[in-house]
């Protein structure tokens, strides 16, 4: 039997609807994965697979559950929006302490014109996407369960499967949780938000006056989201769409939207449709980053010092200088890609040599990485051999790579755009197979494994994706 609780219901009605996922059809699954259940504390051995169906499609509520919907707001794209919230998402309680919701499960009070439903697409997009972060080693929201509804929604294509998703996370507190009580200046709840967050993801914080716990929880985001965007760097990751409701309190990545991998290496590199000025580019992360974190500073200021000058000379003195971690912590993971273990500064610049190479020759960002052990030997196969190659090649050895140190950095196998479209096509035309092929070969991404030279291969001629929508 599930059992789950629900610590969000300890927070006053005004943070969240209680309200109940949309019923629908014929529902059936088409992944789950049991693996995460038993890691979170998920008893499902009294269910069939038709059960699984029925509760993870929201069509059936696990006894003593109290489905919400979760309220907040956010900056898009760098303009405030008052309110949002889980428009087609239901966050059904907690296991072993982590959320379990439902994506696309019907209509809430914060819908707004959407039809609180997703396609199918999406949902295997997240589920390969998301477990495969996990298995890259990347703090994440994880996949539970992908359930096909036996109903069509309607989107910019004509009609598509339906589908539901669960999601797994250690908590789904955004940045735009705080904003949605600080643009009310409803500072009350705000503090309230802030101890609950604490609680979950900061308890060391816990007996803290508050002034201090604003400043520290500033300083330990400022960690832990320094940490996650080094990662996302480090694998070619771009997430497309950092706004400050996809900007998770607990540090890990959080909605797949219109995200990509790199193939051909682009400093700016930008695959969402929405995004047409690059706010969201591959190197602008980091800066992004930091931007995402002085919000969240705009809405504890108050909190910080009464004064607000104060306040703001607070956040000036004591976190703006912390910001370095952001580069800092960048170049030493793509050094580390080198096999450089000591990293020091003086390897930025070995860094940046081996950048702009891949960058001007438009070489796979992680094949680029993944072959230098042949590179290190002098094979040249993988690699056009220019004349900044070679010299790269004469500084990289002088500082002694150890490339044993990086095999568990530079993977062969990344969810590729094409691949995952593949397995959406197969699945959409009745065969299961390929999704379920890719999802194995990810599981194991650092280690070469036989007869899949598929899955490795970048994108070749009409295969390239070059945007990716939000698909919701
Ligand atoms: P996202 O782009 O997925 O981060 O979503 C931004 C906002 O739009 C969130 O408040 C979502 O809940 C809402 N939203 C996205 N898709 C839908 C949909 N199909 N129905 C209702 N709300 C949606
Ligand atoms: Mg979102």
């Amino acid at each position: 039997m599930i059992k789950l609780d629900n610590s969000y219901l300890n927070l006053p009605d005004d943070f969240y609807e209680k309200i109940q996922p949309e019923a629908v059809e014929s529902p059936s699954l088409i992944a789950f994965n049991f693996s995460l259940a038993e890691e979170i504390g998920l008893n499902i051995d009294s269910y069939s697979q038709e059960d699984l169906a029925e509760i993870f499609s929201g069509n059936k509520i696990i006894e003593n559950s109290q489905p919400l919907a979760l309220v907040y707001a956010a900056y898009q794209f760098g303009h405030p929006v008052a309110q949002l919230g889980d428009g087609r998402a239901h966050l059904l309680g907690q296991s072993n302490g982590f959320d379990i919701q439902l994506k696309g499960s019907g209509r809430t009070s914060f819908s707004r014109n959407g039809d609180g439903k997703s396609a199918l697409g999406p949902v295997l997009r997240e589920y390969i996407v998301s477990e495969a972060m996990n298995r890259l080693g990347v703090p994440t929201t994880r996949a539970l369960c992908a359930v096909k509804t036996g109903e069509e929604v309607y989107r910019q294509d004509g009609p598509e499967p339906g589908g539901v998703f669960t999601r797994v996370a250690e908590s789904h507190i955004r940045v735009g949780s705080f904003q949605y009580f600080a643009f009310r200046e409803e500072f009350e709840s705000l503090e309230l938000l802030l101890d609950f967050t604490i609680d979950r993801h900061y308890p060391s914080l816990r007996s803290l006056p508050l002034h201090e716990k604003a400043i520290e929880i500033l300083k330990a985001i400022t960690v832990k989201q320094s940490d996650l965007i080094a990662k996302w760097s480090s694998f070619g990751f771009v997430h497309g769409v950092m706004n400050t409701d996809n900007f998770s309190m607990a540090g890990i990545t959080i909605d797949y939207g219109p995200c990509a991998f790199l193939e051909e290496f682009q400093f700016n590199k930008v695959f969402s449709s929405i995004d047409q000025r690059g706010r969201y580019s591959f190197f602008n992360q980091s800066p992004m980053a930091k931007w995402n974190i002085l919000r969240l500073a705009d809405c504890l200021l108050n909190f910080i010092d009464e004064d607000q000058e104060k306040a703001i000379a607070r956040v000036e003195q004591e976190i703006i200088p912390m910001f370095a971690m952001f580069e800092e912590k960048r170049f030493k993971a793509f050094a580390s890609k080198l096999g450089l273990t000591d990293y020091s500064e003086a390897d930025n610049e070995l860094v940046m040599d081996f950048l702009n190479y891949l960058e001007e020759n438009s070489m796979d960002f992680s094949l680029g990485f993944y072959h230098l052990k042949d590179l290190f030997v002098g094979d040249f196969k993988n690699y056009k051999k220019t004349k900044s190659l070679e010299d790269f090649v004469i500084k990289w050895k002088q500082r002694t790579p150890d490339l044993e140190s990086s095999k568990e950095i530079n993977p062969l196998y990344i969810p590729r755009n094409h691949l995952v479209q593949k397995a959406i096509d197969g699945v959409y035309a009745g065969d299961h197979s390929f999704f379920h092929q890719l999802n194995e070969v990810l599981s194991s991404p650092f280690i070469e494994q036989e007869a899949k030279e598929e899955f490795s291969r970048p994108a070749q001629g009409t295969e390239v994706v070059e945007k990716t929508f939000c698909g919701t």
